[in-house]
């Protein structure tokens, strides 16, 4: 091998060591907590249009027969019931100068960020690609959640998906889904750069499946956007989705050792205005 050869490879292993060092800094979820937040008042405001009547397809993805991770299935608790647009536009997001396209809105219980260490009971993600990048890039993606918290009776619009949750390895479809009713407000979020909560092959990032869940480092291409008002499900619809997935499917939360949170929300923040007038 001649020594340009080598120099290139040492290049090569350098910029691969470089993008993992960085990814293990960058994982999701995180807590919210007075230490990490910085606010902001004047937060740039996503602009969000969506459809009134869409068409869903809800895949419960926990699949047993699945031979994904190196001849083993996808584990349960990276597994959700995942609500995929038929319809490239049904949902769009603009963060000038960028739109994105929501793919899919999927849930995990107990929630996966806290705040001050506290969870709710579930947590919303939906899920959006910028049309210009490739899927495993860096910022492809933008992600709003939403804390949900029980709500005294069903939330009429997500009892379309549900009232019948697809059992393992099977979907839906859902029609006449009405996206603006359950989708999170953005004016007052929590923002940071993270990653996938679960595993993706999703090139150009190339660990395996295995290599993810073995070094738990999912790739990190993620721009978070977190609602500080949650939605609201009854309780027996929580229950209903805590059937599918025993013993949780919310990853742990991570420190944020180079990075800060974003905020315009107000102090008094999370959790006001309890009024189940979401359903
Ligand atoms: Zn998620």
């Amino acid at each position: 091998m001649n020594i340009i050869k080598r120099s290139r490879l040492w290049a090569v292993a350098i910029l691969v060591a470089a993008a993992v060092s960085q990814a293990q800094n960058f994982q999701s979820p995180v807590d919210f907590n007075p230490r990490v937040l910085l606010k902001d008042p004047k937060l740039p405001q996503l602009k969000v249009i969506l459809t009134n009547s869409t068409i869903l397809k809800v895949k419960n993805t926990w699949d047993p027969n699945d031979t994904s991770v190196d001849g083993t299935p996808m584990p349960r608790e990276y597994c959700s019931i995942k609500a995929y647009m038929t319809d490239t536009n049904a949902g769009l997001v603009i963060l000038e100068p960028t739109t994105y396209e929501l793919q899919e809105f999927h849930f995990h219980w107990p929630s996966e960020h806290t705040v001050s260490g506290q969870h709710t009971r579930m947590e919303v993600h939906f899920v959006f690609a910028d049309r210009s990048k490739v899927p495993g890039e860096a910022n492809s993606l933008l992600v709003v959640g939403a804390w949900i918290e029980e709500g005294k009776r069903d939330n009429s619009e997500f009892a379309k998906i549900f009232s019948m949750l697809p059992l393992p390895a099977t979907y839906q479809m859902v029609t006449n889904f009405n996206l603006s009713r359950v989708f999170p407000q953005t004016k007052s979020t929590f923002r940071y750069p993270g990653s996938l909560t679960a595993p993706a092959s999703l090139p150009p990032y190339t660990a395996s499946l295995k290599e993810q869940i073995d070094s738990d480092i999912f790739p990190a291409i993620v721009s978070w956007f977190v609602s500080d008002q949650p939605l609201k499900l009854s309780d027996s619809q929580i229950q209903a989705f805590e059937a599918l997935f025993p013993g949780g499917n919310a990853r742990h939360t991570f420190p944020l050792p180079a990075r800060t949170v974003r905020t315009d929300v107000k102090p008094h923040g999370h959790g006001q205005g309890d009024d189940d007038s979401q359903d």
